[in-house]
């Protein structure tokens, strides 16, 4: 068996009936990074940023520039779709140092971010000027209208003003983009489409946590947790219908995708990007290459 996946490492990325399909690797940090490009990730789909932590405080600007250009070094070349951060979702230290209520339903991604908007520029700052040193992009988590994203591109506005004042290199074109895990946001993709994001990533964890109101780290609601559902599938296909119009670019993520028989129906429903854990890129692929669309 080991002898089959070192076969398929070399075979191309694509499906029986010949269409090509992109696969990216959910990481944490270079190490993941690393093992991920070893099993032939074609970039990084979900960069968490929560964990990037020193105990007891977040880092600074340039400490977060480091640790994005190493990110960068460590997928050699490769594009890194970064994740701003998602207290409430990223376990860290910092949530109980930040006094943060962690409710699934409350302040959570975007939502806190705005609400502190120093550690935002921040954050914004060190990834615009990380991102003029390499393939680099930027996602918000946990946006629910476009009021969300709006607010969001006002705070990267203000941080580009900051840059050319400081008259330090960035990329003033780095392309940002949105976290569909919020049912609203799905429904109503066609306004963030219509609103300038550069691309979409629907991430199935939380996607399907509230779809179905079954939360995710629940036992007791396993039953009601269903990535590939017919709610998802509607919700999926509004994306999709919505990013066509203006070929906004779509990768789905999350654990659900790592799991062959998800995989094979979201290319079914014509997604072409998938982002799953390193150590499920080569299962993924198979079932791909195997599946017909
Ligand atoms: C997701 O919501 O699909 C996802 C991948 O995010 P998280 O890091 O919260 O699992």
């Amino acid at each position: 068996e080991n002898e089959e996946m070192g076969q398929l490492h070399a075979l191309p990325n694509r499906t029986k009936d010949g269409q090509p399909f992109e696969l990216l690797a959910n990481c944490f940090g270079p190490e993941d990074i690393d093992t991920a490009m070893q099993s032939g990730a074609q970039g990084v789909g979900l960069l968490r940023t929560g964990y990037m932590m020193l105990p007891g405080r977040i880092l600074d600007e340039q400490e977060q520039y480091f640790f994005y250009c190493s990110c960068l070094a460590a997928a050699q070349g490769r594009r890194v779709t970064v994740r701003t951060f998602d207290f409430g979702s990223d376990r860290t230290i910092s949530d109980a140092y930040q006094g943060l209520q962690s409710s699934k339903l409350g302040l959570r991604g975007i939502r806190n971010s705005l609400r502190q908007p120093r550690q935002f520029e921040t954050q914004l700052c060190a990834l615009m000027r990380a991102a003029a040193r390499g393939p680099l992009q930027v996602m918000f988590p946990m946006v629910t209208t476009v009021e969300d994203w709006d607010a969001a591109m006002r705070v990267v506005e203000r941080c580009r003003e900051h840059l050319r004042e400081r008259g330090v290199p960035f990329k003033e074109d780095t392309k940002f983009g949105v976290m569909l895990s919020v049912p609203a946001a799905c429904l109503t993709a066609e306004e963030f489409v219509a609103h300038g994001v550069d691309f979409l990533v629907v991430g199935t964890n939380d996607l399907t946590q509230y779809t179905h109101a079954a939360d995710r780290e629940l036992a007791s609601a396993e039953h009601y947790y269903r990535p590939a559902s017919s709610a998802m599938k509607k919700l999926i296909t509004m994306v999709m219908d919505a990013a066509r119009e203006r070929d906004v670019p779509v990768t789905i993520c999350g654990l659900a995708v790592g799991n062959p028989a998800n995989t094979v129906q979201y290319l079914q429903l014509g997604l072409r990007s998938f982002s799953v854990s390193p150590q499920n890129l080569l299962n993924v692929k198979k079932a791909l290459r195997e599946a017909e669309t």
